[in-house]
């Protein structure tokens, strides 16, 4: 072979890969059906006890699960799962992670055996391009996830899924990930984020615990600000709570419980509602305050 023979099966060879890529993205067919859109969700977890305590916040998450379209499948970005890179879970049936410690035996006790979806973690894996996702076989369903989908849909029956927040990688960032995530909402998929927007665990105040609606100042004002910016629309107010001041600071002081919001409102479209519930400070530092869109 000389070397004008030895270039063309080099190109050939690089024409021919090409083509077998195109030939396995024609292949992937969607196996969820075509559903009318559905609502996003950003959920205020706060303590694990949620789980197994009846109290205002929990019943709203029930209302919530009996109010809107029924789901083919979740999608759930909790705080509680950061890796380097990105990852979905990929298993039939995820097992139930007790991700906590000094809780009662009770807590540790519950499973909530929803099925996984291997299909979905391929379509989440083939709608996201800007990064690469991988498909993980060791997580399951951590406590930012199950404590509080099981108040929407206590039967366990719909198929739940992870996907893994990229550590170090900037809010600007998960925000453009997020959507790409959009195009699932007609697929039957209810995206929830589940964290806190205000959540300082060092600065909790314990004899505050049963006060309704107790905040710190700067907690008040930064939920508040939150609030306003959610409601104008002001999304790159939130990207940039780095640049916020005091009162965001004190409220995020690590960013894995705030960055599942910008998974939420990432998906949001042009006047979609928007609704905030469970609006209430906890022990001083912790904000219970949700969103719905659509
Ligand atoms: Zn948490």
């Amino acid at each position: 072979m000389d070397r004008k023979q030895f270039v063309q099966s080099l190109a050939l060879i690089s024409i021919g890969g090409i083509a077998m890529k195109l030939k396995e993205l024609k292949k992937w067919v969607s196996p969820l059906k075509n559903t009318s859109k559905m609502p996003v969700l950003f959920l205020g977890h706060g303590s694990p006890m949620n789980a197994i305590e009846e109290n205002e916040f929990v019943a709203s998450f029930r209302k919530l699960g009996q109010s809107i379209q029924r789901p083919n499948a979740i999608l759930c970005i909790s705080a509680h799962w950061e890796t380097r890179g990105t990852y979905v879970t990929a298993m039939e049936n995820p097992r139930t992670i007790h991700d906590f410690g000094g809780f009662p035996k009770e807590l540790f006790e519950i499973q909530y055996k929803a099925p996984g979806s291997p299909e979905l973690a391929r379509e989440t894996q083939a709608v996201i391009t800007t990064a690469e996702v991988e498909l993980d076989h060791h997580w399951g369903l951590d406590h930012g996830a199950w404590s509080v989908i099981k108040h929407l849909y206590p039967q366990a029956d719909i198929p739940v899924i992870q996907m893994s927040l990229d550590r170090g990688k900037s809010p600007q960032y998960h925000y453009e990930l997020a959507k790409e995530l959009s195009v699932l909402r007609q697929k039957g998929v209810l995206i929830i984020g589940s964290g806190n927007i205000v959540h300082n665990l060092r600065m909790i105040a314990w004899d505050k615990m049963k006060v309704d609606n107790y905040g710190f100042d700067w907690a008040i004002e930064a939920n508040e600000r939150m609030k306003s910016y959610l409601t104008d629309g002001n999304h790159q107010a939130l990207i940039d709570y780095n640049t916020q001041g005091k009162p965001f600071q004190l409220s995020i002081p690590t960013p894995e419980h705030y960055l599942p919001l910008l998974y939420t409102i990432a998906l949001k479209e042009e006047k979609e509602s928007l609704h905030v519930f469970n609006d209430k400070l906890l022990a001083g530092s912790i904000a219970m305050t949700s969103v719905q869109l659509g």
